[in-house]
């Protein structure tokens, strides 16, 4: 690939830059982006440097932040003729050394600031184009399923004149288009801040390990508990939760005999024994919510954790860095082989959410 394409929350685009930036440089691409407008996207390059052979084997995208997924370009399709855009892509298509089979196609348009009608358009133009990939063998057959190894055809279209044409990495890319998980909210659920916490499993947790990370019958402390929308979520997968908050618990929740509510402050208040989940959705100073889950390392509390952190409203990767940083010390200096990842969730707004994993044992 020549660039990669990095998808964000709109308005993040500058974050996901500088943390592509640095994490490619860990790994020894020194590349750079082109800052962008608010479109949900930025393109990050490493001129003369083979990104397939060095970068992408290299970072995993869970452990991206403000990246919800990433794409190799394949190609630009630059004017994408208004009479005929389907052609204008096959031709491209055709002058590429290598025939892959892609999986699925995908159409993406800007978060913000596109052409009214752009988004439309794109909804529109899928069937006929992915109709012609399918006709001359770009993408896999109709009805057959195809195999999760195929990489994703997506198409970013910035404007009416032109393509980019890009690949999903199959294996070390989300597995949810743009990176992002579509959650129904449950009925029954006390907020909506109950996707929230769903978002964060679905992205953190790969499918073969809910059935061990989130087993029923495990103890569970939620810190800022009320109403219960987070409470809900580990009720639901089995747990017995003390949710601490001076506020009140949704009824219908403290009747499953499933939560204990504790109204007290959650900067002070200890659990019995070590928990298995650690959640924590207090809106405060990041600093403070750092310390907080750093007392709670100290004195090997839990197994997992995930809480939030708010953060300023400028250079939010370093400040992300800094709080990291200071986790990973809490860890080393407990003695901890413990793993910590961070995502800017489709839920999340001006704070990232956090998760912890205490004593791993594994590389993944
Ligand atoms: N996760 C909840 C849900 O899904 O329904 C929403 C939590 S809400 C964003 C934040 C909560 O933190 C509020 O209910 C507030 O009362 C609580 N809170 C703030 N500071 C607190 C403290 N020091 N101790 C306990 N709770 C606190």
């Amino acid at each position: 690939s020549q660039g990669v394409w990095l998808l964000c929350r709109p308005g993040f685009e500058t974050d996901a830059g500088q943390e592509l930036v640095t994490r490619a440089a860990e790994a020894g691409v020194y590349g750079y982006f082109a800052p962008s407008a608010a479109a949900g996207w930025v393109r990050f390059e490493a001129p003369g440097q083979d990104l397939d052979a060095h970068l992408f084997p290299r970072l995993n995208w869970r452990d991206l932040v403000f990246v919800r997924d990433w794409l190799g370009e394949v190609a630009v399709v630059d004017p994408l003729p208004e009479a005929d855009r389907v052609g204008a892509v096959l031709d491209t298509l055709d002058t590429l050394s290598e025939k892959t089979v892609f999986r699925r196609l995908e159409i993406h348009t800007p978060t913000e600031g596109a052409a009214p009608d752009l988004a439309r358009f794109a909804r529109k133009w899928t069937a006929p184009l992915a109709r012609a990939l399918r006709a001359k063998g770009w993408l896999s057959g109709d009805g057959q399923s195809p195999s999760e190894e195929l990489p994703t055809l997506e198409i970013l279209l910035p404007d009416f004149g032109k393509a980019i044409i890009a690949a999903g990495l199959p294996g070390n890319g989300s597995p949810h288009v743009a990176g992002i998980p579509r959650l129904r909210m449950p009925r029954q659920a006390p907020s909506r801040s109950t996707l929230k916490l769903e978002e964060a499993w679905q992205v953190f947790i790969p499918g073969d390990r809910w059935e061990t990370l989130l087993a029923a019958g495990q103890s569970a402390v939620d810190l800022g508990a009320a109403p219960g929308g987070w409470t809900w979520q580990l009720v639901r997968r089995g747990m017995h939760v003390d949710a601490v908050d001076n506020g009140p618990m949704d009824e219908g929740l403290m009747e499953t005999g499933q939560v204990t509510h504790w109204r007290e402050d959650a900067f002070s208040w200890h659990p019995r024994k070590r928990v298995d989940w650690l959640v924590c959705d207090i809106v405060d100073r990041p600093g403070r919510v750092v310390d907080l889950i750093g007392d709670w390392i100290e004195a090997d509390a839990f197994r997992y954790a995930i809480f939030n952190l708010k953060l300023p409203m400028k250079k939010r990767w370093e400040s992300w860095e800094l709080y990291r940083d200071q986790l990973q010390e809490k860890l080393s200096s407990a003695g901890n082989p413990g793993r910590i990842r961070a995502r800017h969730l489709y839920h999340d707004r001006e704070e990232i959410t956090c998760f912890i994993e205490s004593r791993v044992t594994d590389s993944r």
